[in-house]
């Protein structure tokens, strides 16, 4: 994972131009609706983790948001032990890893929340939306990842999905072969590392 750290007011961006739709998603969502469900939490706070956010900015961020709904007293009962025992200061002080893409392929989620692998749990309709909103360009590239997606390819229809979103790579391959697997995690380094060429 990432050894270099994030800056908290650099996350909005970030999330827009770099982050995995999964995570774009939970971002989103959790600026609207100021409270995420508990798996929503574990996939995006071990995500956010990996990228190099520290425990310090994590707790300022999630608690910026939650405190939209409740008070601070109840922010730090219910929600603040849960981050520090992400980041191995609580309980068993285990240093817990970002979900990869298979655990959270797998993940069962509800219409209420927000967490799960977008071309799983995003119902057609909508992602193709999505997709041809941001591949206004590249419609051929839309409907190979959505037919990916019908298909249960879900992580080939991820790696496409990195294609289209960053069209200079001139590689033309998925980010499997250019990482060795994909991982929501490798998604945003292999972006990172593009902004930088
Ligand atoms: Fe996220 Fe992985 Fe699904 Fe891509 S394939 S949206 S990185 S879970």
């Amino acid at each position: 994972f990432s050894t270099s750290k994030v800056n908290l007011k650099d996350l909005v961006w970030l999330s827009a131009r770099s982050f995995p739709p999964c995570m774009e998603r939970l971002h989103t969502s959790l600026k609207q609706q100021h409270h995420l469900r508990h798996w929503g939490r574990m996939q995006y706070g071990l995500f956010l983790k990996g990228i190099g956010l520290s425990l310090e900015d994590s707790l300022i961020f999630w608690k910026n948001e939650f405190t939209k709904k409740m008070n601070t007293k109840t922010f730090d009962t219910e929600y603040g032990y849960n981050i520090r025992h992400n980041y191995g200061k609580e309980g068993k002080c285990t240093n817990y890893t970002p979900y990869s893409c298979s655990k959270i392929i797998n993940l069962s989620s509800s219409p209420s929340e927000y967490h799960g692998c977008i071309f799983r749990t995003v119902k057609h309709e909508s992602l193709a939306l999505k997709l041809e909103t941001v591949g206004q360009d590249q419609p051929e590239r839309v409907q190979k990842i959505l037919q990916l997606s019908q298909n249960k390819h879900f992580q080939i229809a991820c790696q496409q999905y990195w294609l289209l979103r960053h069209p200079k790579e001139t590689t033309g391959e998925p980010i499997s072969t250019l990482t060795g697997t994909i991982h929501p995690n490798s998604y945003y380094n292999n972006s990172i590392e593009y902004y930088k060429r």
